[in-house]
């Protein structure tokens, strides 16, 4: 493990879930045009695990993201919660790389950062693959804890444990460092910029680097050497409006609730 301690936690600009969010018909990629950008909140609890490390045991968070020129708002948030430094990949042939372009992308970029620690955050709130992580930790050859929550870090034996949070209960896990590891939204209570920490973060440093700046291959990239490709949407339908049941005092209203819920094989 460097000394001191560097943590690079993963942060990507998504669409407000609050806001309508729509596919271009053209290509369907994102319109991001069409909606609020704001930094995913599962990677504010990705942040807070980092800055709660670097607190405990020292050293420096750095944030990394991939996207366009606004992505440095999503940035700037970051910085403003306490993270030291911000690096964005940023690069007109990345527009509509699929997953396994942006791991090839930041993958090439965390190996130039040689953090100690990558934390992400578990699935994204528009692609919502939830591939990152694990495509990340296997360019990168290093071990990965997924879907975690209470991070612990052991300084002396280079290892970092979390509970591992899965259908079946909880497991505790422990990787040697380097590691990759995603959170999940138990993790912790993202805390809110303060006045001091939106001010300093206007001059923290923010690092931009294009895919000439990066080892890769520049014709991995571009829409025409995708992975996979999205052929076609459609809206989702809208919602039918629902049954409103008066009860008459004698118990019908829960008759017709049991009925509806047998119907759908749910008792
Ligand atoms: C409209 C639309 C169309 C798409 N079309 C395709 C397609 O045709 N083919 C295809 O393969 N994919 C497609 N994608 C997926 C898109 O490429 C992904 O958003 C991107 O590759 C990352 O995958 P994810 O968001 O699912 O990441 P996940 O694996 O769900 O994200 C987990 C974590 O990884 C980190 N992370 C993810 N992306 C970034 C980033 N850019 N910068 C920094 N950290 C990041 C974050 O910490 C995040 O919480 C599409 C997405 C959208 C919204």
């Amino acid at each position: 493990m460097s000394d001191p301690l560097h943590v690079v936690v993963l942060v990507k600009q998504v669409p407000d879930t609050y806001s309508e969010r729509r596919l271009r018909e053209e290509d369907w990629t994102l319109d991001r045009d069409a909606t609020d950008p704001v930094i995913d909140e599962i990677d504010t609890r990705g942040v807070e695990a980092g800055l709660q490390l670097v607190e405990e045991h020292g050293g420096e968070v750095t944030v990394l993201t991939m996207g366009p020129e606004r992505a440095t708002e999503a940035l700037r948030k970051a910085l403003a919660m306490g993270a030291a430094r911000a690096v964005h990949v940023q690069d007109d042939r990345l527009a509509g790389a699929c997953a396994l372009q942006t791991s090839v992308a930041l993958a090439a970029a965390l190996r130039t950062l040689a953090p100690d620690l990558v934390i992400t955050g578990n699935e994204s709130t528009d692609g919502r693959t939830g591939s990152l992580p694990s495509m990340l930790a296997e360019r990168l050859g290093v071990p990965q804890i997924t879907s975690a929550k209470a991070l612990r870090l052991d300084a002396a034996t280079r290892s970092l444990s979390a509970e591992r949070v899965h259908d079946s209960g909880v497991t505790e896990v422990t990787a040697t460092l380097p590691a990759v590891v995603s959170v999940n939204e138990k993790t912790n209570e993202p805390r809110y910029p303060n006045f001091k920490g939106i001010m300093s973060a206007k001059k923290k440093p923010v690092s931009v680097l294009g895919l000439d700046d990066l080892e890769v291959d520049p014709a991995r990239f571009g829409t025409g050497a995708t992975s996979t490709t999205v052929l076609a949407g459609a809206p989702r339908p809208a919602r039918a409006a629902g049954e409103t049941l008066t009860d008459d005092g004698q118990g019908n209203s829960v008759a017709t609730v049991v009925e509806h819920l047998v119907a759908g094989r749910l008792l």
